[in-house]
């Protein structure tokens, strides 16, 4: 349970460590709501990212069919396995999620959904939403723990200064919504940053059609790569689409794109539109 998180770090002897993002949840509330942001049933199977000592595995634990737990830091194993003790429908992985396969993890699911839960390390948040992503759309649900700004940007529309390549590529992927804040009162240690509860549900089918997946994200990333620049400057720039200027700019008219906006004005549709424009 959550009140255990002190007494176990202290039986256990465990340093926590910031280079591993390891703020812990001491917040019974926040625990509580944020496995109730991911509304399960007795039959749906849990991947949780970073378990620590199982503040929020237990609560996922007594509401899901399964939970399969992978934690990076081996010390922390035997509290974490203490803690869940009596708990037969946890499997604990020792594992960076990185290099997890997730096909393979995917396996356990015999009914229900898959969905993953996690308060994320914040020093690897974007690269483990974008390997959840992208390497398993089985995963109907993700409920994430990540600082504020990053969850601002995930949610982010066109135009404003936190609409970037996240937010495009979680809004491919996903339907995110904020869920709530968290006060840096409710961690141990208490982090720098605040932090945000988000809701990725994802999308039964793309809200674009697109001739080349790695071509949209290609013009995406180079469409961000230089804010400052004019959109046809910074897709000419990042010279991946062997066009001259001007047929950049013909291109973005034959859309009906203003040749001086800036990347961060397009919406996903114009950004297919332009990759696809790129094939022709
Ligand atoms: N779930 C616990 C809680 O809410 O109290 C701990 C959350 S803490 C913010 C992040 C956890 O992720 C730590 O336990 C840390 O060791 C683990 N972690 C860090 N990098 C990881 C990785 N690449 N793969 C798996 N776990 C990781």
């Amino acid at each position: 349970m959550a009140e255990n998180t002190r007494n176990l770090i202290q039986k256990y002897n465990v340093r926590l460590t910031k280079s591993l993002g390891q703020n812990f949840l001491t917040d019974n509330n926040i625990v509580k709501k944020i496995v109730d942001t991911a509304e399960l049933t007795d039959s749906d199977t849990v991947i949780e990212i970073g378990p620590g000592v199982g503040s929020m595995t237990v609560e996922l634990a007594r509401q899901a069919k399964k939970v399969i737990a992978v934690e990076i830091d081996k010390r922390l194993i035997p509290a974490l396995s203490e803690n869940l003790d009596g708990f037969q429908n946890v499997q604990i992985i020792n594992m960076d999620i990185m290099d997890a396969d997730l096909k393979e993890l995917q396996k356990e699911v015999q009914t229900g959904e898959l969905k993953v839960v996690a308060n994320l390390p914040y020093y690897i948040t974007t690269p483990i939403i974008m390997k959840l992503l992208e390497e398993d759309d089985s995963i109907s649900l993700m409920v994430f723990m990540v600082q504020k700004e990053v969850a601002q940007r995930m949610v982010a529309r066109p135009g404003g200064k936190d609409y970037g390549a996240l937010s495009v590529a979680v809004q491919y992927y996903s339907k995110p919504e904020i869920a709530f804040d968290v006060s840096p009162h409710c961690f141990i240690p208490q982090p720098d940053v605040d932090s945000t509860v988000i809701k990725l549900k994802r999308n039964e089918t793309p809200p674009v059609k697109l001739l080349d997946k790695k071509l949209f994200f290609k013009t995406v990333k180079a469409s961000f790569g230089q804010r400052r620049k004019t959109l046809v400057n910074a897709l000419y720039n990042s010279g991946i689409f062997h066009k001259t200027k001007e047929e950049i700019k013909e291109i973005l008219m034959s859309l009906g794109i203003d040749e001086n906006i800036r990347g961060e004005a397009l919406s996903i549709d114009q950004f297919a539109e332009l990759s696809n424009a790129f094939l022709k």
